[in-house]
C-alpha cells in the first residue's frame, strides 16, 4: 500500500511506477514518478537525497530529458525502483516527500525522452496484410522480406510531439482527379503503436546480440504515427515515408519499463519460416498488452458528447518483437543511442474493430463510419482529437497501463506556392 492514494483501476498503481518528464506551474521540466491521480518529483526527491545510492546520476532528474537516467543501466534502473517502492510504501517518509507530490492533472507533460534515432517498424502481420490487400490487391500481400525481416524505416525525432499536441494538417504532393498538385492532405490518419525505449545505447561497428536486448532496452509508450495516405502514395517510391510521415508523431507521456510489464511477457508467435540465428531468442518478448482507439469530433465536443472508442486490439499476437527489431537496427553495426524509440508499426488485429488505422477501418474509405454527432469519417477532418489508451494485461485487480496519448487536428495556413 502507498501512503499517496491509489484510486481502484488507476492505471498507475504501485506495481507500475512509470516515469516522464513534465513541469508544475513556471517550475522547469524534470522528471516525475507516477502513483495513482498524483506523481512524485524525483529532481527534489534526489536533490534531498531520497535516491542516494541507487547509482542514478547526479541531478539527473533535473533533466529535461530521461536520456542520462536511462543510460545508467539496468542495475540502477532495478535499484530506483525499488527504493521508490520502499518510500511510497513508508508512511513515516509521507510529512517530508509529501511536499513533492503534486496531483498530475496540475502536471504539463514532455515527451519522456530526447530521442537521437526514431524508427518505424511495420511488425503486426494483421496491418501488413491489410495493406498489402488494398494497394497490391491480387497479388500475395505480404512482400517476400516481411516473414525475414523487422521491414522498417527511420523516422524524424524533431517532430516526435507530447500529449495533447496539436497536429497541423500537412500539405504536400497528392493526386487529384489524376493530377498531382500540392495542397491539404484529403486523406489524414493515425497508427496505434507500441514505442519501444532504448536505455543503454551501443557501439557503432558491434550489433547487438539479441541475447542481451534485455540490458539495453528500458521500456514501453505509446505512439500514434500520424500518417497522410495522400502524400505517402504518391512519394513513397523507391525510398519509402517522407512527408507523409514526418510532420507529427506523438509519444505518450509515462513511460513504463520492462521490469514493470515482467508480470505480462508472454511468448511471441510461431514465426514461419523460422527467423534467422540472430533473430532466434527462447527469452518471451510478446507482451499481453490492449490498446484502444478513442475518438471525439469538435461537434461532439461542443455538444458535450464523450469520446467513443472505434478500435480495440491486442499486442499479444505481433508478429516481430522489440528484441527482434533491436537485434535487427543494429545487425549492420548502426550504434543506438539512450533515449532511443522505436515504433511497432501500427497494431492491428485479424477482425472488423481491431485495427490500428483509419485506412484498415474503413478500407480506405470505403466503409466510412458513424459518430455521435450524426457526421461519418473516413480520414480526420479539423477539430477531430485521436486518443491513444493503452495497458498490459486482463485482470483489472492486477493490470497496469501505459495511459494514454491524444492529439487534435488543425487547419494550418496555406503554402504561398499553393493555388
Ligand atoms: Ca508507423
Amino acid at each position: 500500500m502507498s501512503w499517496v492514494p491509489v484510486p481502484e483501476g488507476s492505471p498507475f498503481p504501485l506495481a507500475n511506477l512509470p516515469l516522464g518528464i513534465g513541469r508544475d506551474g513556471d517550475g522547469a521540466q524534470r522528471a516525475w514518478v507516477a502513483i495513482g491521480d498524483a506523481a512524485l518529483d524525483l529532481a527534489a526527491a534526489q536533490a534531498e537525497g531520497w535516491l542516494d545510492g541507487t547509482g542514478a546520476p547526479a541531478g539527473c532528474f533535473g533533466a529535461s530529458s530521461l536520456n542520462e537516467y536511462l543510460a545508467a543501466g539496468p542495475a540502477t534502473w532495478s535499484a530506483v525502483r525499488a527504493r521508490v517502492t520502499e518510500l511510497l510504501e513508508d508512511p513515516s517518509v509521507e510529512r517530508r516527500l509529501g511536499a513533492h507530490v503534486r496531483p498530475r492533472a496540475d502536471l504539463v507533460m514532455g515527451v519522456p525522452v530526447a530521442p537521437a534515432d526514431y524508427v518505424d517498424f511495420y511488425s503486426s502481420i494483421h496491418h501488413a496484410t491489410n495493406l498489402g490487400r488494398l494497394f497490391r490487391p491480387d497479388t500475395e500481400p505480404l512482400l517476400a522480406n516481411w516473414r525475414r525481416i523487422p521491414v522498417g524505416y527511420h523516422g524524424r525525432c524533431g517532430t516526435l510531439v507530447a500529449d495533447g499536441s496539436e497536429i497541423h494538417r500537412p500539405h504536400g504532393y497528392r493526386v487529384v482527379d489524376g493530377e498531382p498538385q500540392v495542397g491539404p492532405s484529403r486523406a489524414l490518419d493515425i497508427e496505434l503503436e507500441v514505442g519501444t525505449v532504448v536505455g543503454v545505447g551501443s557501439e557503432r561497428g558491434r550489433p547487438i546480440p539479441i541475447g542481451e536486448a534485455g540490458r539495453h532496452l528500458y521500456g514501453m509508450c505509446l505512439v500514434n504515427d500520424w500518417s497522410a495516405r495522400d502524400i505517402q502514395a504518391f512519394e513513397y517510391q523507391p525510398l519509402g515515408p517522407f512527408l507523409g510521415k514526418s510532420f507529427a508523431t506523438s509519444v505518450s507521456p509515462w513511460l513504463v519499463s520492462f521490469e514493470a510489464l515482467a508480470p505480462f511477457r508472454i511468448a511471441a508467435v510461431r514465426q514461419d519460416p523460422p527467423p534467422a540465428d540472430y533473430l532466434s531468442t527462447a527469452e518471451h518478448w510478446g507482451f499481453d498488452l490492449h490498446l484502444e482507439v478513442w475518438f471525439e469530433s469538435a461537434a461532439m465536443r461542443d455538444g458535450g458528447l464523450p469520446a467513443v472508442c472505434i478500435s480495440r486490439t491486442t499486442f499479444a499476437d505481433m508478429y516481430w518483437t522489440p528484441a527482434q527489431q533491436l537485434a535487427h537496427l543494429t545487425l549492420n553495426g548502426a550504434s543506438t543511442r539512450a533515449g532511443d524509440l522505436f515504433a511497432s508499426g501500427t497494431v492491428s488485429g485479424p477482425t472488423p474493430g481491431s485495427e490500428g488505422s483509419l485506412i484498415e477501418l474503413t478500407w480506405r474509405g470505403e466503409r466510412p463510419f458513424e459518430l455521435p454527432d450524426g457526421t461519418t469519417r473516413s480520414f480526420l477532418l479539423d477539430g477531430d482529437c485521436v486518443e491513444l489508451r493503452g495497458w498490459a494485461g486482463s485482470d483489472p485487480s492486477t493490470r497496469i497501463g501505459l495511459g494514454s496519448v491524444g492529439g487534435t487536428v488543425v487547419d494550418r495556413p496555406a503554402h504561398p506556392e499553393e493555388d
